[in-house]
């Protein structure tokens, strides 16, 4: 069954009597803010401001961590931002990582602090992430973000949650007074994406691991977003005919990446669907770059 993309075409919303749902292309999405982003920074400077710049700090040797700082460095690079690198060994007390917080938030080189998660066992993550100056807070997770966010102040937002947000947006999905649900309520994910869909003007629900009756409330949405890392959870019965279906999950088995939705069951009945992996996860650092540019800014 070929799948329509829906990238630029006004296509969603069709229901299950025809092809499927299109395709929503999180890769050609990402790449083209991507785009938008070097544009605007190769602007910036050809004006004669500095490059803005992203601190990461690295702790410990985790090598998934070690890849994901890498990756977000070459991104930063191909969009003219100038990347720093700051790694600490694990045995480190946490107040090193907080004297270099503190060290990045006083630099004027540094318009961005990533601290990449997880920290090494002993560590306070929350603490660390709470003395991110709020103005540097590129992953938008402190907690003062977080209540500028809900409250509707300007704020540095989550980047997965940012690039949901972006994916619905760039397919010409309509969400003033649409139902969007969202399965999960983390930090990271769901909560912060349900202050976003409810500044968009959805009816927001959020459902969790005691949700009763999961598939009824979830085949309400007519935008629904998996977020609950567990292999093919969303299936047919969770999907009105016709929903866009937003998958964030990332669940590596057996069988390589897969989302949190049952792609093959909900992709003939569902409007569009973005496909595991590429779509919500090429979107993540392409949010990151954007914010990262963004805190460059005065008004930031
Ligand atoms: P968490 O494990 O922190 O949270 C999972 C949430 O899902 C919890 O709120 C949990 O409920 C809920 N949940 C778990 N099982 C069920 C179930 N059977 N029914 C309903 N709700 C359930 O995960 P994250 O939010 O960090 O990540 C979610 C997924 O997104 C993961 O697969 C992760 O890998 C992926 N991810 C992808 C990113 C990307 O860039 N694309 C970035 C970040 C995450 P409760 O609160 O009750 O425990």
């Amino acid at each position: 069954m070929g799948l329509t993309n829906v990238y630029g075409v006004p296509g969603w919303g069709r229901h299950g009597d025809g092809p499927g749902a299109a395709l929503i292309d999180g890769k050609a999405i990402a790449a083209e803010m991507r785009r938008e982003v070097g544009e605007a920074v190769a602007a910036r400077v050809a004006g004669g401001a500095p490059a803005p710049g992203l601190a990461t700090i690295l702790v410990g040797d985790d090598p998934a961590s070690h890849l994901y700082v890498a990756s977000k460095h070459r991104a930063c690079a191909e969009a003219g931002i100038e990347s720093i690198d700051h790694r600490l060994p694990a045995d480190r007390p946490q107040a090193e990582l907080l004297a270099l917080i503190e060290d990045l938030n006083a630099d004027p080189a540094v318009s961005g602090i990533l601290l990449q998660l997880p920290l090494p066992a002993g560590f306070d993550a929350g603490a660390a992430i709470d003395r991110i100056d709020p103005r540097k807070d590129v992953d938008g997770l402190s907690t003062l973000s977080v209540g500028r966010l809900w409250r509707s102040q300007p704020a540095l937002a989550p980047c997965t949650p940012s690039g949901v947000m972006e994916l619905i947006h760039r397919s010409g999905c309509e969400l003033e007074g649409a139902t969007a649900v969202i399965v999960g309520r983390s930090e990271l994910v769901g909560k912060p994406l349900a202050a976003m869909l409810l500044a968009a003007n959805a009816t927001v629900t959020v459902c969790h691991s005691r949700t009763r009756d999961l598939a009824a409330v979830c085949a309400r949405a007519d935008v629904l977003v998996a977020a609950c890392g567990q292999p093919a959870a969303i299936g047919r019965e969770h999907v009105k005919p016709g929903a866009m279906v937003i998958d964030v999950g990332i669940n590596r088995g057996p069988d390589g990446v897969v989302g949190d939705v049952d792609f093959a069951a909900v992709q003939p009945i569902a409007g569009a669907i973005t496909p595991v992996p590429g779509g919500v996860g090429p979107m993540t650092i392409a949010c990151l770059l954007r914010n990262t540019l963004r805190a460059a800014e005065p008004a930031a």
